[in-house]
C-alpha cells in the first residue's frame, strides 16, 4: 500500500540500501546490479469453485541470483501487489546474506483473503499456484524454494510439497522444494516456532552488551521489560510466549486487527492467543482494557515494541509519538523509511527486519539441507553421545560413592548430562549461533564506523559486501 507522502515499500526498501551503499565503495555499476530485482512472475489462473470460475492473481519475484536456489516466503493477502512483493524478495536477499543462509532472494504472493474460503477450496487454490509457478521452475529444489509467509502455513507448503512431488515423480529431492511442511511431510522440528524464536535470541544478543542497551537508554536484562506486541500470528505469539515465559518480560499490550488489548500487569499470551482462536479477535478478551483503535497502542509507553503484523505500520503519521526505546522488527517493513529517519533522531534503537526476523529462514535453510540428507539430525549420533556421556557419569558415581558425605553429584546433573540432543535441540542451538553471529556482525559495525548511526545500516553493509564478493567471485 502506497502512503500519501511516503514512498511505497519497495522504494523504501531502496531507500535504506541507498544509505548504506554511499558509505560503501562499490563501482556503481554492481550497486545497480544488486539493486534492481531480477524478474517478477506474474501468474493469473482460474480455478472453480461454488459453481463458478473465479480468477485469481499471484506473483513470484526473484530478487537475486547470486546465489541458488532463491528463497523467500508465499504471502496470501488482498493487499499482495508486485511493489510489495518485489521489496520482500529484495529484503530476502539481504536477509540470506546477513545469516549466511547459502540462498538468493525470492518472495512471492497471492492476492487473497484466506478467511473467505474453507479447507478444501484453499487446497485446489494452492495447488493451482503452485502447479503454475513450478511448471516455470519458480518451486525447484535447486532454483527456487518457497516457505510460509504472512496467511500460510505448515498446510500450505505440505500441498505445495505434494503438487511438485506429483509433477516431478522421479525428483528424489522433491521434499526440498519447499520448506516449512509438517514434520510428517518431510519438515523440521522448531520451524514453527523458528521466527519468533529468532526475534528471542535476537533480543538476549542485544541486552548482552551493555553498550548497546544503553544506546537504547535501557538498562540491565530482558526480566521485568515491559513489551508491547502487535499481530499474534506465527511470529507475534511465538516471540511474545518465549519472551514472557523464559526471559521475565511482560507483555502489556496485544494489538491485533479488531483493536488492542492492554494490561499494564502483564497479559497472559498464552491465553489472548486461545481467545483469538475462539473468538476472532483479542475483542471481550478478561482481565484487559479493551483498545477500539488498536494501532494506537504503537505509542504507548513500552520498553520493546515489537511490530510483528504488517508493513508500513509505523510511518510518518505516528513516528514522532512512538515512545518506545527500543523496537524489533519482527515483520517485514513496519516502518517507513521516513519514519526510520524520525525514529533515528530521536535515538530509538531499532533492530532492523533483515536480522530481526531471519530465524525463518534460517531454520529453513536447515530444513533443507535435512531434506537432501535424507537424515534427521542427530539420528546418527544421538546415542553414542549418549554412550560416552555414561561413561563420564559412572567415573563420578564411582566418586560420589568414594567420597560419601564429602561431595555427591547435584540432583539433575544426571539427567541433563546424560541427554544426547534431538533433533529440536540442535536446531535451537544451530539457531541461537546463527543470531548471535550474524548480531555480532552488524554490532561490529555500528560501533566501529563513526559514519555507521544505526544498527539497519549496519546491516546493509554487511549483507551488501557479502552479496558483492559474490557476484566479484563469479567475475562481474
Ligand atoms: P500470520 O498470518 O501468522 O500472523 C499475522 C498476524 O497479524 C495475525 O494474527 C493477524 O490477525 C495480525 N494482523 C493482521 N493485520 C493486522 C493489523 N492491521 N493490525 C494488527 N494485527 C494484524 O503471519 P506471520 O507469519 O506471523 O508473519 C507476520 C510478519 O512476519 C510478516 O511481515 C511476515 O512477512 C514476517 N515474517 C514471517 C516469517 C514466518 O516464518 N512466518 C518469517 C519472516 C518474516
Amino acid at each position: 500500500m502506497k502512503r500519501k507522502n511516503e514512498p511505497s515499500f519497495r522504494e523504501s526498501v531502496d531507500m535504506m540500501f541507498n544509505r548504506a551503499v554511499a558509505l560503501m565503495d562499490l563501482p556503481p555499476g554492481l550497486e545497480e546490479k544488486i539493486r534492481v530485482c531480477n524478474a517478477t512472475y506474474t501468474v493469473r489462473f482460474g480455478v472453480r469453485l461454488r459453481g463458478q470460475i473465479q480468477t485469481f492473481t499471484g506473483y513470484r519475484s526473484v530478487h537475486s541470483e547470486h546465489m541458488e536456489p532463491v528463497k523467500g516466503g508465499i504471502r496470501y493477502a488482498p493487499s499482495v501487489n508486485q511493489d510489495e512483493v518485489e521489496a520482500l524478495a529484495a529484503l530476502m536477499t539481504y536477509k540470506c546474506a546477513l545469516v549466511e543462509a547459502p540462498f538468493g532472494g525470492s518472495k512471492g504472493g497471492l492476492c487473497i483473503d484466506p478467511r473467505q474460503y474453507d479447507e478444501h477450496e484453499l487446497e485446489q487454490i494452492t495447488r493451482r499456484f503452485a502447479y503454475e509457478l513450478a511448471k516455470r521452475d519458480l518451486i525447484h529444489p535447486s532454483q527456487n524454494v518457497p516457505a510460509p509467509d504472512m496467511g500460510t502455513g505448515e498446510r500450505e507448503m505440505a500441498w505445495i510439497a505434494d503438487q511438485y512431488a506429483r509433477m516431478n515423480t522421479t525428483d528424489i529431492n522433491a521434499r526440498a522444494c519447499v520448506t516449512g511442511k509438517p514434520l510428517n511431510a518431510g519438515g523440521i522440528s522448531g520451524r514453527v516456532e523458528a521466527t519468533g524464536r529468532g526475534v528471542q535470541y535476537a533480543l538476549r544478543e542485544f541486552f548482552r552488551d551493555p553498550r548497546d542497551v544503553e544506546k537504547s537508554g535501557l538498562s540491565g536484562k530482558l526480566d521485568g521489560k515491559r513489551v508491547i506486541v502487535q499481530g499474534l500470528g506465527n511470529v507475534g505469539f511465538h516471540a511474545a510466549k518465549f519472551l514472557s515465559e523464559e526471559d521475565g518480560a511482560i507483555v502489556t499490550g496485544v494489538i491485533e486487527r479488531d483493536g488492542a488489548v492492554f494490561n499494564p500487569a502483564g497479559l497472559d499470551v498464552e491465553a489472548v492467543h486461545h481467545w483469538i482462536a475462539g473468538h476472532g479477535g483479542v475483542s471481550g478478551f478478561p482481565d484487559a482494557t479493551f483498545v477500539p483503535e488498536g494501532a494506537s497502542l504503537l505509542e504507548e509507553d513500552c520498553d520493546i515494541l515489537i511490530p510483528a503484523a504488517l508493513e508500513g505500520v509505523i510511518n510518518m503519521s505516528n513516528a514522532a509519538r512512538v515512545k518506545a526505546p527500543l523496537i524489533i522488527e519482527a515483520a517485514n517493513g513496519p516502518i517507513t523509511a521516513g519514519a526510520d529517519d524520525v525514529l533515528r533522531q530521536k535515538g530509538t534503537v531499532i533492530i532492523p527486519d533483515m536480522y530481526a526476523n531471519a530465524g525463518g529462514v534460517t531454520v529453513s535453510y536447515f530444513e533443507w539441507v535435512k531434506n537432501l540428507s535424507h537424515i534427521r539430525f542427530g539420528r546418527m549420533q544421538r546415542r553414542q553421545e549418549e554412550a560416552r556421556h555414561q561413561l563420564v557419569i559412572d567415573e563420578l558415581q564411582r566418586l560420589d560413592d568414594y567420597l560419601g558425605d564429602a561431595w555427591s553429584m547435584s540432583p539433575d546433573f544426571k539427567d541433563k548430562y546424560l541427554r544426547g540432543a534431538g533433533e529440536l535441540e540442535l536446531v535451537r542451538s544451530g539457531l541461537d549461533d546463527t543470531m548471535r553471529i550474524a548480531y555480532q556482525s552488524m554490532r561490529e559495525v555500528w560501533h566501529d564506523r563513526a559514519d555507521v548511526q544505526d544498527l539497519r545500516t549496519a546491516a546493509y553493509l554487511v549483507s551488501i559486501n557479502k552479496v558483492a564478493a559474490s557476484y566479484r567471485a563469479k567475475g562481474l
